[in-house]
């Protein structure tokens, strides 16, 4: 529950030395108040009526800059990429299990990069690991055996 805090999430933009502006507390609190992933146009439609001619390009610069810094983490979904509070505790690089149905998120200190060889011919920039499935309470629940589409 504890990550949920919009002020835990707002020291933690500090300590990467963010300037704390009105806007940047507002998403905090919206990051907050969500019970899984937001995207970008829902932060943006959140604050809209809070701040009169507020521009999505500015909306989305400062979700990319929380999630360079780690404060919020980017997630691939097939149709659209949305964002979560980053997991406290794990502000290294990490990868996530993330259970369909609850959106809980399990972090892997696992990384499949260190097992790779990269082609020569290739500079690697950056990389994305995600494994999609049910939790146990969401199996135990029964939820468990519906979906197997997104298998990869
Ligand atoms: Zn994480
Ligand atoms: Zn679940
Ligand atoms: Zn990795």
């Amino acid at each position: 529950m504890k990550e949920r805090d919009a002020e835990l999430i707002v020291q933690s933009m500090t300590r990467h030395g963010l300037r704390i502006t009105e806007q940047r507390r507002t998403i905090a609190q919206l990051f907050a108040d969500a019970s899984g992933f937001l995207s970008a146009k829902e932060v943006y439609l959140g604050m809209i009526d809070k701040y009169n001619g507020l521009s999505f390009d500015t909306v989305y610069r400062n979700l990319r800059l929380l999630e360079e810094i780690g404060v919020i983490e980017q997630f691939q979904f097939e149709d659209s990429s949305r964002f979560r509070v980053g997991c406290f505790g794990h502000l290294h690089h990490h990868h996530h299990m993330i259970c369909l149905t609850c959106s809980r998120l399990i972090p892997l200190e696992y990384c499949p990069m260190d097992n790779f060889q990269a082609p020569d011919h290739f500079q690697i920039v950056k990389h994305k690991f995600e494994i999609y499935g049910y939790c146990d309470n969401c199996q135990q629940q029964g939820m468990g055996e519906a979906v197997d589409t997104m298998s990869a």
